[in-house]
């Protein structure tokens, strides 16, 4: 039979959400999004969690932006658009997951909640997998459910340059 835990259980969780898009110089975006849940305990029976999420996406920026014409600024906003909503999910999936763990992490013994955070991180890590599977948006490589594939229409290019004479 488990020992019951008689000590009182303290649980100070909050949690704390910042999206926050920050655009990149550099041609490289996706979401960091996962919360550090410190456990401490001064006397082993109860203790205090607290989880802090903070979520940063990053979004390519291109520099020829400004040059480029009305349509392809518009094409471009529109993939970016669509990379928004995409790395938006992984945001909302660690959320509704920190969210599911702060629910779960009362009156445990404190092993038990050091267990429940560990599931809890390999949890949101799966779901995350999941979301980007190939059977699902494949990274944003497919249409899936409300996720538009995110790409570049770019038929809003100018023509190429006519070859020059020799
Ligand atoms: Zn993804």
């Amino acid at each position: 039979m488990r020992p019951r835990v008689l000590t009182a259980i303290t649980v100070a969780a909050t949690l704390w959400v910042a999206a926050t898009i920050s655009m990149s110089a550099q041609n490289r975006w996706g979401a960091n999004y996962f919360p550090n849940v410190p456990l401490t305990t001064q006397d082993g029976k109860s203790y205090t969690a607290e989880i802090h999420g903070e979520f940063f996406m990053t979004l390519p920026e291109w520099s020829g932006y400004a040059k480029a014409t009305l349509a392809q600024q518009q094409a471009w906003d529109a993939m970016v658009g669509k990379l928004r909503k995409h790395e938006n999910e992984h945001v909302q999936i660690a959320y509704r997951n920190a969210q599911k763990l702060v629910k779960t992490l009362t009156n445990l013994k404190v092993e038990d909640a050091a267990q429940k955070i560990a599931d809890s991180q390999q949890a949101g890590q799966d779901a995350q997998d999941d979301f980007d599977s190939s059977a699902k948006t494949d990274h944003g490589r497919n249409d899936f459910n409300t996720f538009p594939k995110v790409e570049l229409d770019t038929s809003a290019d100018p023509p190429p340059p006519p070859p020059k004479k020799p």
